[in-house]
C-alpha cells in the first residue's frame, strides 16, 4: 500500500514542479487535443513499477511498451508521471465510451450500490434479462435471439464452440489463417495468428481446421473435397475483419459468400465481432456492411467500456440445450450489465456516428501519409477500425514506439501493421493531432540507418 502511494503521488516530485501546474480535472484532461510531457518517456515512476511489476507478474503478459496508466478522461490517459497522451488504442479496443464516460460510471456506481453479484445461472438478475433484450434489439439477426453471457470474450467463443456442436450433432469446426478467438483452450485452437499461442499447449482442441481467410476456393478444393465433407462442420467462425491478426478486411462479397455456404451446407456461421463490434466500424456490427445475418454472434472489448463482459448472442432456436448444459459464477455480473446498457445507448445515441466521422477523415489522412511514405504498404479499415500496415515488423515497432515518446498510444496487430482504434468518442481535433504525430513518427523512422 505504501509503495502504492509513493508511486502515484505527484505532489512532491520534479514533474510536477517543471509543469508548474495543478493536476488537471477530469474535464480539463478530457479536453486535451495535444500530449503534454512532463519528463522523459517513460517517467521514474512508470519505470518503477515496472520493474517492480517485472518481479511479481507473469512473464507470459505479452507487453507492447512501457506505458503506465493512472488515470483516463475520454480519448485521453494520464501516465504515474503526469505526462498526458492521446489513446488511440483503447486498451485494445475495449474503452468504446472513453475513459470514465460520466454515463457509464453513474450507471456502474448505481448498480453496485444496488447488488454486486448474485450468479444469474442459478438465480434471476433483472438488469441480465434487460441486456439480452437490448442484446436481441441490437442484434443483426431478424429473427428472435437468446443470449449467454460472459465476463470475456474467449468464454463467448468457448459457449459457441459448445452450442455449435451440442445443436448440430457435428464435431468439426473451421476458423481462418490469420485468427484471433482468445487464448482458452477452445479459442486458442481456432486462433491461427501467431504460433506463439499454440507452443508447448498441444494437443489442442480435436476437430478443428483452417482455411485462408477471404479464399472460398481453397476451402472448396482442399479442405471440403480431401479432408472433410462440409456436412460434418458444425460452425464457420469468423472475425468480419481481422483484429489482433492485422486489422484484415477480407475481400468485398466473400462474408456473403461465407454465409451462403453456410446456409447450403447447415453449417452455423458464428461472427466473431469481439473486437470489430459495439460501433467501431461506425455501424454497431462489422457485418452489417454486408447485410448478412449470422447464425451466432460474439461480442465483448467494447461491450462494457472496460467492464469484463462478452456475450454469445444466438437465434433462439439455436438455443436447444438444456438446463446445466453450460453456466457461469459470474458471467453477465450485474455491475457489468449496467455498464454494458450505458455503453450501448451511447453508442447509438451518437458514438457509432462519430466513429464513422472521425474515422473516415482519419482514414483520408492516414492514406496520404501511406501516398507520401515509403515505409506504409497499406491502409485499410472502416470507422475507428484502422491498420496501417508497414514494410516490415521491426518498422511497425519502431514507429510504435516512436508514437509513444511523442505521446500517441498505438499498438501494434499481426506482423507489420499498427491498430488505430482509439475510443469512439475521440474528437475530429483530437484524430488530427495524433494523425500528425503518427506522421512525425513515420519520418523519425524514415531518417533512422537501415529503415
Ligand atoms: N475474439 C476476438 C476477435 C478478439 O479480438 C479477442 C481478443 O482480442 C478475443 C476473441 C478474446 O477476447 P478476450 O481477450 O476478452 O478473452
Amino acid at each position: 500500500m505504501e509503495v502504492e502511494q509513493d508511486l502515484t503521488d505527484r505532489s512532491a516530485d520534479p514533474a510536477e514542479r517543471l509543469r508548474g501546474a495543478r493536476e488537471p480535472t477530469f474535464e480539463e484532461l478530457r479536453a486535451f487535443t495535444e500530449p503534454r510531457l512532463v519528463t522523459e518517456i517513460p517517467g521514474p515512476k512508470a519505470l518503477a513499477i515496472v520493474e517492480a511489476d517485472g518481479k511479481v507478474t507473469s512473464p507470459s503478459l505479452p507487453r507492447a511498451y512501457r506505458f503506465v496508466p493512472a488515470r483516463g478522461a475520454g480519448a485521453v490517459l494520464e501516465d504515474v508521471d503526469g505526462n498526458v497522451f492521446l489513446d488511440f488504442n483503447a486498451g485494445i479496443a475495449v474503452c468504446s465510451t472513453g475513459h470514465a464516460h460520466p454515463q457509464v460510471v453513474e450507471a456502474i456506481e448505481r448498480q453496485a450500490r444496488l447488488l454486486l453479484h448474485y450468479s444469474a445461472s442459478d438465480f434471476y438478475l433483472p438488469i441480465y434479462v434487460e441486456l439480452c433484450e437490448r442484446l436481441a434489439d441490437i442484434s443483426p439477426m431478424s429473427g428472435p435471439t437468446r443470449s449467454f453471457l460472459t465476463n470475456s470474450g474467449t468464454e463467448a467463443v468457448e459457449a459457441a464452440i459448445k452450442l455449435a456442436r451440442r445443436v448440430t450433432g457435428r464435431q468439426y469446426l473451421l476458423a481462418f489463417f490469420g485468427a484471433f478467438h482468445g487464448r482458452s483452450y477452445g479459442s486458442v485452437t481456432l486462433t491461427a495468428s501467431n504460433a506463439k499461442y499454440h507452443t508447448g499447449f498441444g494437443p489442442l482442441l480435436p476437430g478443428v481446421l483452417h482455411a485462408p481467410f477471404g479464399d472460398l476456393e481453397h476451402m472448396r478444393e482442399l479442405i471440403f473435397r480431401r479432408l472433410v465433407k462440409p456436412e460434418e462442420i458444425a460452425a464457420i467462425v469468423v472475425e468480419p475483419i481481422q483484429g489482433e491478426g492485422g486489422y484484415v478486411v477480407p475481400p468485398e462479397g466473400w462474408l456473403r459468400e461465407l454465409r451462403d455456404l453456410c446456409t447450403e451446407h447447415g453449417i452455423l456461421f458464428v461472427a466473431d465481432e469481439i473486437q470489430s463490434g459495439m460501433g467501431r466500424t461506425g455501424t454497431m456490427w462489422a457485418i452489417e456492411r454486408d447485410g448478412i445475418e449470422p447464425d451466432i454472434l460474439l461480442a465483448g472489448k467494447g461491450i462494457a467500456s472496460g467492464m469484463p463482459l462478452g456475450a454469445m448472442v444466438a437465434r433462439a432456436e439455436l438455443m436447444t440445450w438444456e438446463v446445466g448444459a453450460h453456466g457461469s459464477t459470474y458471467g453477465g455480473n450485474p455491475v457489468s450489465c449496467a455498464a454494458a446498457l450505458a455503453t450501448i445507448d451511447l453508442i447509438e445515441k451518437e458514438l457509432g456516428a462519430n466513429a464513422e466521422q472521425v474515422g473516415s477523415g482519419l482514414l483520408e489522412g492516414l492514406r496520404r501519409l501511406e501516398a507520401e511514405s515509403d515505409l506504409i504498404v497499406d491502409v485499410r479499415g472502416f470507422g475507428l477500425m484502422i491498420g496501417v500496415e508497414f514494410r516490415s515488423p521491426e518498422v511497425a515497432d519502431a514507429v510504435e514506439e516512436a508514437c509513444f515518446t511523442r505521446g500517441l498510444l498505438t499498438l501494434r496487430a499481426g506482423d507489420a501493421t499498427i491498430r488505430i482504434s482509439p475510443p469512439l468518442v475521440i474528437t475530429a481535433e483530437q484524430a488530427r493531432s495524433g494523425l500528425r504525430l503518427f506522421g512525425e513518427a513515420c519520418n523519425e523512422v524514415a531518417r533512422l540507418p537501415g529503415a
